[in-house]
């Protein structure tokens, strides 16, 4: 393990929402509780972290694919910035190429826009597993379980809610972890503390076990072990409906919903565990596929440090600061930083001058990145998007980023 963690600590996940949904003011507050930003108050309107480009700025939609690490519960979270814009579908496209989870934020408000559509049908297409945050829980008219009806209908999606919200609009005090069957109720920040655990309220009780006993039927359903425990009476433990839980999310049978409201931090590190605990590590996703150009043999390569290198180029930055950044994914094998590595598709070798890993207010120079692991490499002159990098006597050339079908729904 020479990462210092495994890989199963790791996750690679994009944030996908229709424009206005919320998902900058999420990524912002999931920086902000993985502790890259001091204070909230850092973060103003419009200048967001993840908005690097002015143009963004002005438009207030956020068009790079940067990659942005955070840690959380002992997992490392790489944040790939997903376009949220409907003339950006290519880089959605690959953005969902190089990543292994999605969460999806919908408003409470508006439910299922074209926009999730599009990006939804495209994270079916690659079968990208999926949390949902519905946000906006705060705003006038958010209803919770119209959005999960309006998911399942408009998007036939296998949502479930992992969640049952307290209240909404101006009283929407918290959620209800319909697992654990544990209350989060907010108390402000004054207190230092952001939110009391208690029991359920009473108020909620039958609702919760309703919807607890639906999750713990989808679970059993993609068990059979389990399934045959359930037909017999048994209690399902804790355990095993989160084991259940992120099986089936990850083998995309279950999209587990849940709430809050991102603009008064309420629900997001609630969220943050549940990247952890339901979203895929890179060895729980099937290993990659490509082509070995000399024998034009179909090859794979498993997400381990000790297989050939292959990695995907999937954006090119340029930075003021270092010239061109090409940002990776590293499917398998290990690169070092000052050694030379080969670019398939232009056949040419290339030197990997220095390797970063971009937080959230920081760059960090990194010695190696490894299998799962994504960052911005600098000094590749002639890769470009879509290029595979490899080792010269393990060649391979990765199944290349689909160019999708025409949108024709407008947001
Ligand atoms: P994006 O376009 O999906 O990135 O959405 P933003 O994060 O930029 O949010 C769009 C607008 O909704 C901004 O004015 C936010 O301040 C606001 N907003 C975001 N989250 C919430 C929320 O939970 N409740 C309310 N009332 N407003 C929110």
């Amino acid at each position: 393990m020479k990462r210092g963690f495994s890989i199963e600590q790791l996750r690679n996940i994009g944030i996908a929402a229709h424009i206005d949904a919320g998902k900058t003011t999420t990524t912002e507050r999931i920086l902000f509780y993985s502790g890259r930003i001091h204070k909230v108050g850092e973060v103003h309107e419009g200048t967001a972290t993840m908005d690097w480009m002015p143009q963004e700025r002005e438009r207030g939609i956020t068009i790079t694919s940067a990659v942005t690490t955070v840690e959380w519960k002992g997992c490392r979270i790489n944040i790939i910035d997903t376009p949220g814009h409907v003339d950006f579908t290519i880089e959605v496209e690959r953005s969902l190429r190089v990543l292994d989870g999605v969460v999806v934020v919908l408003s409470a408000v508006e439910g299922v826009q074209p926009q999730s559509e599009t990006v939804w049908r495209q994270a079916t297409r690659y079968e990208v597993p999926r949390i949902v945050f519905v946000n906006k829980m705060d705003r006038v008219g958010a209803d919770f379980f119209r959005v999960v009806a309006d998911m399942r209908e408009k998007l036939r999606a296998p949502v479930v809610p992992i969640q049952v919200p307290m209240g909404a609009e101006d009283n929407f005090l918290g959620v209800i972890d319909i697992i654990e069957r544990k209350a989060y109720m907010w108390i402000g920040d004054k207190s230092g503390r952001d939110y009391e655990v208690s029991d359920v309220p009473d108020e909620y009780k039958k609702i919760v076990e309703d919807c607890r006993e639906k999750l713990v039927e989808h679970v059993v359903e993609n068990d059979e072990a389990l399934l045959d425990k359930y037909m017999n009476g048994e209690e399902i433990s804790l355990e095993e409906i989160k084991t259940g839980i992120r099986k089936s999310t990850i083998e995309n049978k279950l999209i587990p919903v849940l709430c809050g409201t991102a603009f008064k931090n309420k629900g997001i590190q609630q969220l943050m565990d549940a990247v952890v605990d339901y979203l895929p590590s890179p060895s729980d996703i099937p290993p990659v596929k490509g082509i070995n150009p000399k024998t034009e043999e179909t090859e794979i390569r498993l997400p381990s440090e000790d297989e050939p290198i292959a990695a995907l180029a999937f954006k090119i930055v340029s930075d003021p600061y270092v010239g061109r950044l090409t940002y990776i994914r590293v499917y398998s094998g290990e690169i070092k930083a000052g050694s030379y590595i080969y670019n398939v598709n232009k056949r040419s070798k290339e030197r990997v001058a220095r390797l970063l890993q971009m937080h959230a207010n920081h760059r960090e120079e990194i010695p190696a990145v490894y299998a799962g692991d994504l960052c911005a490499v600098v000094g590749l002159r002639d890769t470009v998007t879509g290029d595979t990098l490899a080792q010269e006597d393990k060649p391979i050339i990765l199944e290349s980023i689909h160019v999708p079908e025409p949108v024709i729904s407008v947001a």
